[in-house]
């Protein structure tokens, strides 16, 4: 039975072709499966009762169901755990902030570019999402939204477990679909997608005509570091990273964000944010910085609090835009992929 959650309006089209009804049926449908939460035929109840019948003999709407949910303490944060049809898992997380909701949608289920500080590296990589299971992630989290307080996501980062741009085409697909009307309607500017630096999709996506936020994942200012942190420096090395950064800034006008994971005598000290204000020099760009979360696995502590303001405080003093990462949700496993992995250390234990 064909599943046609996750279609767009003309693959909806195509669908409902062989049921001879009018094109602006299609719509209907969509603005029922996107904005309406509807979970079978039966309640489209603008469509004609005969035609809800039969749609519903020959169709299906699989939408993922969610195998975990976490609240953070205050409230704020929410974590869900969505099951595909597979059996294949992701987290989403959901952050309602003063500025609107924000949620961050994963790409991959778990992750092989080997991060060292990062929870979704540990069991590798099981597959790509697809353009409809990403999609899913965040209509389920909107439905969540709007039966809670008739609230809506505003905001997406594409930034959970998974390297986006190693997922290229569905991630696009996904950015498009998002932004149609009868989806979310979400504008482009809306949306940031983290990269941990795949230099040939930057220079693809700059071309894209999706004029989103890009932040890069740099965590380190010279190659031998970055290197040790991310093994994919060894592909894709720093100065062709931030050339590709540049150039996508330039293109799109768009401010790069730099990521910066501070990890304990690691990278936080002032040599190294003394390279880092030269590598960034004269750049359309900011950098975030992110006291690591303990990652319980890997032995990499975060930093004391007089180390991450002297971090901060030289590269402001250095002309560059920074920001240190508010905390949310560390009561509830917010580093990225450990509910996931909880969930499958669990499975393995079965
Ligand atoms: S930080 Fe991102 S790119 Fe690196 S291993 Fe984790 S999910 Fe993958």
């Amino acid at each position: 039975m064909a599943d046609i959650f996750g279609l767009s309006l003309p693959e909806l089209q195509d669908v409902l072709e062989p049921f001879q009804v009018p094109k602006y049926r299609a719509r209907q449908v969509a603005e029922w499966l996107y904005q309406r939460g509807a979970q079978s035929f039966g309640e489209m109840t603008n469509l004609p009762k005969t035609l809800r019948v039969r749609l519903n003999e020959e169709l299906s709407i699989g939408r993922p169901s969610a195998a975990g949910r976490l609240d953070s303490v205050d409230g704020r944060t929410t974590k869900l755990l969505l099951e595909f049809k597979d059996g294949t898992a992701v987290e989403t997380v959901l952050m309602r902030q003063p500025y609107g909701n924000s949620i961050c949608v994963s790409t991959q289920a778990g992750c092989n570019m080997g991060c060292a500080f990062c929870a979704s590296a540990l069991h590798g990589m099981t597959r790509n999402l697809t353009r409809n299971e990403i999609l899913a992630q965040a209509v389920v989290i909107n439905d969540m939204l709007r039966e809670e307080n008739g609230g809506k996501v505003d905001t997406v980062v594409i930034m959970g477990s998974g390297e986006p741009l190693m997922n290229y085409d569905n991630v696009l697909g996904f950015i498009r679909l998002l932004h149609e009307d009868y989806v979310l309607g979400l504008g482009y500017r809306n949306f940031t997608l983290s990269t941990s630096g795949i230099v040939p999709k930057m220079y693809d996506l700059a071309e894209a005509g999706v004029p989103i936020s890009l932040s890069v994942s740099l965590h380190a200012p010279n190659n031998e570091l970055r290197n040790r942190i991310m093994p994919i420096n060894r592909k894709f090395p720093l100065e062709d990273v931030v050339a590709a950064a540049r150039h996508y800034a330039e293109l799109t006008k768009r401010r790069v964000t730099y990521e910066y994971i501070l990890i304990d005598g690691l990278n936080d000290g002032e040599p190294q944010a003394k390279e880092l204000v030269k590598l960034l020099h004269g750049q359309l760009a900011s950098v975030n910085l992110i006291p690591i979360n303990p990652v319980r696995e890997r032995n990499l502590l975060r930093p004391s609090r007089v180390r991450i303001e002297s971090f901060e405080h030289y590269l402001a003093a250095h002309k560059v835009v920074v920001t240190v990462r508010r905390e949310m949700g560390a009561d509830i496993q917010a580093a990225c992929g450990q509910l996931r992995n909880r969930h499958l250390e669990q499975e393995m234990q079965k």
